[in-house]
């Protein structure tokens, strides 16, 4: 199959080309030429996720460089089974997606598109991939290419605006991956890598990739985890999922969109924002106005202009229509720490500041008359977030062993302007 642009102007390409360029060449974002569609029957003999996967992956590949890898890519990058649990009661769920190698749900798209790029025909000169991060991109993107041969990462993340343990994950690998601590937002790192894999003239010197949420070969994988979680309760309840998911770049939920319009038993997509409130304002009936992005408790998702949310007007371009096909909703820090002593002390979880904005989300949804059964998705571990969340459930909360091997490595990050000239200096100089 061909992707596209989303802007019209860039040839139609295959998906390991779109995978490899990460950006399309006008600028837009890649997007399928067509969704192929699917039943709930149509998976009846896939249990295990990575065999959702392979199934709704496929079409995409088709006759693409590497279809004969993709089973291959997808037992790789979806070895770990996110549970669906029961969350309290009235058919509140909890999707975990956080038990991978650094404990947020980036780590199966970071996971596919690694083993995608590892298993594309090698140039001569390594590829640097180029990922801006407001936390666990970075982590997820470092961990899946960490001494893959061929290939570095230059990992960029806003200086002092990560939690402690976000910011020691980043500049623990060495090695082919080095972390920069830009002084600027996160905003300002996305628009560097942007900049940077827009320069035709650099690419030529340094052959460039994106690992960010814009990366077809981060987005496509995504759909896989929401569509294994809807079929499983289709099989055992006959009744849609519906998905509150914390969002910032909207890749998250962008993946869940996919996937619901490709047949998935996808009921209601709610968004739920921190105080970056960008998407709620456009979804309660105002423009789309990208704002500088707020610090928050749940920083992973302060985002003040979201990637892709190009990709969604493009599935959607009156936006009448988009408004039907999602809601938003906003959470502020004060709710968010609410939310997190509540959850534990009703129903003994502990859960992380990006799950507890879902958590409330839906707790707004389920008082305003909701019914059926909703699934909030936890995209990140608590133990990522020690000095926000410990002393609101009052005890400490061990880290997975994959995180805690981490912490015990040391970190180091290189301080680097908000500057596209001082990125290329740094990338291009030392080959
Ligand atoms: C990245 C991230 C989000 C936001 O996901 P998007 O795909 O950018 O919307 C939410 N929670 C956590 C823990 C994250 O790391």
């Amino acid at each position: 199959m061909l992707m596209l642009s989303t802007r019209g102007n860039a040839p139609q390409v295959s998906i390991s080309t779109a995978i490899a360029a990460g950006l399309a060449p006008d600028g837009g974002l890649y997007m399928p030429a067509t969704l192929p569609q699917f039943s709930p029957q149509d998976f009846a003999d896939d249990t295990h996720l990575v065999q959702v996967a392979q199934r709704l992956l496929r079409p995409f590949f088709a006759g693409d460089v590497l279809a004969a890898q993709l089973d291959a890519i997808c037992a790789a990058a979806f070895a770990v089974e996110p549970p669906l649990r029961r969350f309290g009661d009235h058919g509140d769920y909890i999707l975990e997606l956080f038990h991978g190698a650094t404990a947020a749900f980036k780590d199966y798209g970071a996971g596919f598109l690694a083993a995608a790029l590892s298993a594309l025909p090698q140039g001569e000169k390594p590829l640097t991939i180029v990922v801006a991060t407001s936390g666990d991109t970075g982590a997820a993107v470092g961990a899946a290419f960490h001494n893959k041969p061929n290939v570095r990462v230059a990992i960029l993340y806003p200086d002092g605006r990560v939690a402690p343990r976000q910011a020691h994950q980043l500049g623990c690998f060495g090695d082919n991956v080095r972390a920069f601590r830009v002084d600027g937002s996160f905003d300002d790192c996305q628009a560097l890598v942007k900049a940077l894999l827009s320069d035709a003239t650099f690419k030529q010197e340094v052959p460039l990739g994106s690992a960010n949420s814009i990366s077809l070969g981060r987005l496509l994988p995504q759909m896989a985890y929401y569509a294994h979680a809807a079929l499983g309760h289709w099989r055992s309840t006959g009744t849609l999922l519906n998905f509150v998911v914390p969002t910032g770049n909207l890749g998250n939920a962008t993946a869940c969109v996919l996937a619901r319009h490709m047949g998935l038993p996808i009921g209601d997509i709610v968004l739920a924002n921190n105080a970056n409130d960008v998407l709620t304002k456009f979804f309660a009936g105002g423009d789309y106005t990208p704002q500088p992005s707020l610090s928050t408790l749940a920083n992973a998702m302060d985002v003040g202009a979201p990637n892709n949310f190009e990709r969604l007007q493009y599935l959607y371009p009156d936006p009448a229509e988009l408004r039907r096909a999602l809601r938003a909703d906003t959470v502020n820090d004060a709710e968010i720490r609410t939310t997190i002593v509540q959850a534990h002390a009703h129903h003994h979880e502990t859960i992380c500041p990006h799950t507890a904005c879902a958590v409330r989300v839906l707790q707004r949804l389920r008082s305003a008359g909701s019914t059926g059964d909703w699934a909030v998705v936890a995209t990140a571990h608590p133990a990522k977030f020690p000095e926000v969340v410990e002393p609101l459930v009052q005890h400490t909360i061990a880290p997975p062993p994959a995180l805690a091997a981490m912490l015990a490595r040391p970190s180091t990050a290189q301080p680097l302007a908000n500057d596209v000239a001082a990125l290329r200096k740094t990338l291009g100089n030392d080959g």
